[in-house]
């Protein structure tokens, strides 16, 4: 089997492709022939910033992963052929924190591209364990390329997650905080759910294309900030007939000046999910949580449990994927990466295996 991935030696050094054998896969194991890898937020951290991988350099990154398995070892075979989305956390399924549903946190979880070899590459490793097969024929039906559900993992479960978290159900106000890659589908998510959704960015276009994807009021933080935010939220809520109460807010720009307005925003009863992630330290009174009997979350990805009912949202059409998608040819990797870490990139890039 002829295979090749795209790795990383060091820190903003090019990627380089090099050829591999796949060899044959351990006995839960299974290989994959990659059909395409989104470009995550994550992995620029890894190859630009300080951001480290638990799996020493060279690396292969890439953690949002469809496929077909080509493969498989002896306790895997039920997999065979099959189209699947990789996890891009995956439980050990086995230990305590496992047998109580607690996978997201399982101190033995692996994640392709940081753990192990990623997604930029033709064909990948991985353990079968959580695997969320795809109907191709119902992804057909819809328009998608199986490359295009590579997405799913991460981009759409990790607020999938944090939607199911925070008991988002109809007649809520959900306020998503940065509406980019991840953001955007938790905006979809919320929606799908029942809430009535205000999304707010730094981006006016991003802010339009959502308006016909679940967002009804959008506002631009540049043009409102502090506390005419939270004014104009409560102006709408009052309007819609909303509850002043109960906001359930998803924090998704994983900036300190978002995490900034997304705690301001809290009121009595409010749940706040932090979705996205920086490095960068708050100042803030943690106290309010108490004083308004408030939550604030956190999720590392998804539990594969719930691959199977996101892939579903997209599927049934209440979750749109196509408009916030862009697909390029894995070996232009080096330079999409370069872009996204530009943020020249208007929808979310999968990386596709061409050669
Ligand atoms: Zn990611
Ligand atoms: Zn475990």
């Amino acid at each position: 089997m002829k295979a090749y991935r795209w790795v990383m030696e060091g820190r903003g050094t090019p990627l380089k492709r090099t050829a591999f054998v796949p060899g044959k896969p351990d006995n839960n194991e299974v290989v994959i022939a990659v059909a395409g890898c989104g470009v995550c937020h994550t992995d620029l951290g890894f190859y630009f910033d300080d951001v480290r991988t638990r799996h020493p350099l060279p690396l292969t990154l890439g953690h949002e992963i469809s496929g077909q398995v080509v493969s498989t070892g002896q306790s895997a075979g039920s997999w065979q052929d099959k189209a699947v989305i990789v996890p891009a956390v995956i439980p050990c399924g086995v230990c305590d924190l496992c047998h109580r549903g607690h996978g997201t946190i399982c101190r033995n979880q692996k994640s392709p591209g940081i753990d192990m070899h990623g997604g930029f590459a033709s064909h990948i490793i991985v353990p079968s364990t959580g695997l969320c097969e795809i109907d191709i024929k119902r992804l057909a039906a819809i328009d998608m390329h199986l490359a295009y559900a590579s997405v799913i993992a991460d981009a759409l479960t990790t607020p999938y997650q944090a939607v199911v978290q925070a008991e988002v159900e109809t007649g809520d106000l959900a306020i998503v905080i940065g509406v980019g890659g991840v953001g955007g589908y938790a905006v979809q998510l919320a929606r799908a759910r029942g809430a009535t959704v205000v999304a707010i960015d730094v981006d006016q276009a991003k802010l339009d294309r959502l308006k016909d994807f679940g967002a009804t009021l959008t506002i631009n933080a540049l043009e409102v900030q502090g506390k005419d935010i939270r004014d104009a939220i409560r102006q709408f809520a009052t309007a819609q007939g909303l509850r002043q109460t109960e906001w359930k807010i998803f924090e998704c720009s994983g900036t300190a000046a978002g995490q900034a307005s997304a705690f301001g925003l809290l009121t009595f009863g409010a749940c706040l999910s932090v979705v996205g992630f920086t490095m960068d330290k708050l100042e803030l009174r943690l106290s309010n949580l108490m004083a308004f009997h408030a939550r604030a979350l956190g999720n590392w990805g998804c539990l594969p449990g719930y691959y199977p009912d996101a892939l579903e949202l997209v599927l049934s059409g209440q979750v749109s994927m196509l408009p916030f998608i862009e697909r390029h040819p894995l070996s232009e990797i080096n330079e999409i990466f370069s872009r996204a870490h530009q943020g020249k990139l208007v929808g979310r890039a999968i990386l596709v295996p061409d050669e």
